[in-house]
Parts: C-alpha cells; sequence; structure tokens
C-alpha cells in the first residue's frame, strides 16, 4: 500500500510528507476518524515510506530491498498489534498474522466484524490482551534491524483493557530512538486519558461523496448512478459503500426482526417477543451489535418519515413500504426513548450479561415506547 494507493485523505498524506521530509515526526500518532476512511491504509503506507531506502517526492520507491520487504509483510521494523480472539494456543497478535496479513492482503478497508471471520471467531468479543502489550514493549525496546526507524502499528486501541493500557505508557512517554507508534482508532472516546496526551491525533475527515464515488467506479466496477447513490448514503465511508453494494443477507434478517420486534410489541405478544429474543441472541454479539445500530437507523428513518421530506429518508423498497404503516408510531414522545434504549442495549452486550434476559426486557421496554 503506497499514499498512491489510498483513496483521498490528501490533506493528512501531505501533512504526514512534510512532518517526514523536516525530520519531525512525533513517536506515537493517533489517526482517529470514523470507521472506513483509510486510517489504517495511510498508517501502512506511511510506515513503508518511512522505512523505504530511497523515498521518492511523494511516495516510497517500492522497489527497493525495504519496499519489497514491507510488501511481502516481512519487513523486520514494520510491527502490528490488533485485537484478538484468545484460543489455548494464542495468546498474543503473533499467533494471528497469517490471517492478518492474509486479511491486509484482500483490503486495507475492513472492519472488525470482517477481522473477527478471518480469525474464524464471528460471534467473540475480541481485545489487545496485556499479554500483547509486554510483547509491543519488547519489541519495540531493541533497536531497529536496519538503522532507520521501527514502526508499530496498533489498530483499534480502544480494545486494550486498562492495565494492559497502563503498561503500554511507559513505553509512550519514554520511546526508545527512532520508534514511530501510530494508533488507529475508530471511538477514541475509550482511549485512557493518559495514552491520548502522549499522542499526537491527527483527525480523519469522512471521505467526500465524489471521492467514494470515483473509488467505487474505477477500483469496484460500479456504474457511474449507482456508484453517486451509494456514496451518498455512505457517510463518507468508503467500507460502507463496500459493504452496500452487497446488500447481504443481514439486513434482510435485520429488517425481518426489527419488523417483528415492533408488530410483537404492538400486539402486546409476550411468548412471541420471548421467542424474538432466542432468535437474536443465537447471532453472534457483533451481529447483535449490528442489528442494534440497525434499528436505531430504522427509528431514525421512520421519524424522519413523518416530515415528508423524502431527500431526507435513506431506506430502500422494503423499508420504505414498512414505514408508510408504522412512521406514525414513531412520533416526539418516544423516539428518544427508542433510541436510548438501543443504545443502552449495545453497550450492555460488551459487559457479559445474559443476552436472552437483555433482549426480552428492551423488548418489553418497546410495547411501553411504542404506545406512546
Ligand atoms: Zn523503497
Amino acid at each position: 500500500m503506497l499514499f498512491g494507493n489510498v483513496i483521498g485523505q490528501e490533506d493528512v498524506k501531505a501533512m504526514l510528507r512534510r512532518l517526514a521530509k523536516a525530520n519531525r515526526i512525533p513517536h506515537a500518532l493517533l489517526f482517529s476518524g470514523q470507521q472506513g476512511v483509510g486510517k489504517l491504509a495511510i498508517a501502512i503506507a506511511f510506515g513503508r515510506y518511512l522505512l523505504c531506502e530511497n523515498k521518492q517526492e511523494d511516495d516510497a520507491c517500492n522497489q527497493c530491498p525495504a519496499c519489497r520487504q514491507s510488501l511481502k509483510w516481512s519487513h523486520p521494523d514494520l510491527h502490528f498489534s490488533f485485537p484478538i480472539v484468545k484460543k489455548n494456543t494464542v495468546q498474543v497478535c503473533a499467533d494471528y498474522l497469517k490471517e492478518w496479513y492474509g486479511l491486509l492482503g484482500s483490503s486495507l478497508y475492513f472492519g472488525l466484524d470482517d477481522w473477527l471471520d478471518a480469525m474464524g471467531a464471528p460471534d467473540k468479543n475480541a481485545l489487545i490482551p496485556e499479554a500483547e502489550c509486554d510483547s509491543i514493549i519488547d519489541q519495540m525496546s531493541i533497536s531497529s534491524y536496519e538503522g532507520g526507524y521501527k514502526v508499530m502499528i496498533v489498530w483499534l486501541p480502544e480494545r486494550m483493557n486498562a492495565s494492559a493500557a497502563n503498561n503500554l505508557l511507559k513505553t509512550l512517554e519514554e520511546p526508545s530512538r527512532n520508534t514511530v507508534f501510530i494508533l488507529v482508532s475508530n471511538d477514541t472516546s475509550t482511549i485512557l486519558p493518559t495514552i491520548m496526551s502522549r499522542v499526537q491525533e491527527i483527525v480523519f475527515r469522512p471521505l467526500p461523496t465524489d471521492v467514494i464515488a470515483d473509488a467505487l467506479v474505477r477500483r469496484n466496477a460500479v456504474d457511474e448512478g449507482m456508484a453517486r447513490q451509494l456514496a451518498r448514503i455512505s457517510g463518507g465511508s468508503y467500507l460502507k459503500a463496500l459493504q452496500l453494494i452487497n446488500v447481504n443477507s443481514d439486513s434482510v434478517a435485520f429488517f425481518e426482526q426489527f419488523a417483528q420486534l415492533m408488530r410483537k410489541a404492538y400486539g402486546r405478544d409476550l411468548p412471541a417477543l420471548k421467542e424474538w429474543a432466542e432468535d437474536v441472541t443465537a447471532w453472534g454479539k457483533e451481529k447483535q451489535k449490528a442489528f442494534l445500530d440497525y434499528c436505531q437507523n430504522m427509528i431514525r428513518e421512520n421519524f424522519m418519515y413523518n416530515f415528508h421530506r423524502p431527500e431526507l429518508n435513506f431506506m430502500n423498497d422494503q423499508e420504505a413500504q414498512f414505514a408508510v404503516r408504522f412512521a406514525r408510531f414513531i412520533n416526539e414522545r418516544n423516539v428518544k426513548g427508542f433510541m436510548e434504549e438501543f443504545s443502552r442495549a449495545q453497550k450492555e452486550i460488551n459487559h457479559n450479561i445474559n443476552s436472552r434476559t437483555m433482549f426480552f426486557a428492551m423488548a418489553l421496554q418497546c410495547i411501553l415506547l411504542i404506545k406512546k
């Protein structure tokens, strides 16, 4: 991955090149911003640029021995750390490198769900374990093999627990020479303030609609009209646009379960709601969270539907048909309650709660809310 292959983000690329040329690279950078805007892609491009032995004006040369090693993911001074699901023999990221490089090789725009799938653990909660932080510290405390920079890219540092993060803090406070940490985060709100104060943050903005549309046409052979439409509803995330290309089985199932929940809550059908909670519990945790995102989205869409401003609505045909009858049940008295309920449930999933009980309780709240 070169800067030239990263979609948009020209201002960030220019800033990083400037820092490198002036030899003023902070030893710890934090790339923040929503998922799917190219933070990881730029982190890798920047890492390769730093390690390149024959830097060109704007990019790595892609030909020198260092670049060739980077391309094969075998450069000894380019390291990665990321959330993992622990299994018996698997305790640190090094045990997952084959899967990790496999995923990076297929695309640099992916989410945690894609990574969980690649690890063969789609319904698990992935964390950066304490043992991994120790291994980061070990790797970064020895000097670089090639005498130049040593780069550690930490993907999703928000998935580190507090004691692991505290261990890492020391290394961030007293870095060895020429080490560069690049933390790539989708959500900085849960990163320890002490870590935040040690890093220089670079905020990535959502990608403009025309940049995403152009990428979809050139990279994914999407026709222009469709590309513009997808780009418009992607919210500035190329990854979201890619996910929208495949109206996958998930979104059909999500619509079905959302509609069921609302119908059964309206009918106060407790046994059916209990069954509903069991069905949703059968999904993995990440899918449950995605579903609750979808529920919030549907509540928002149905609330907006009442204003008769079609340009504010982004529903597919099936959802729009449902809204014709359903939207009038979502109003200013209950819209906030519904949103809070779904968002609270989402947070609870992160803790080890009994999902079945939690979803049933949530469904009971929907009975109360829908009648408001
Ligand atoms: Zn090179």
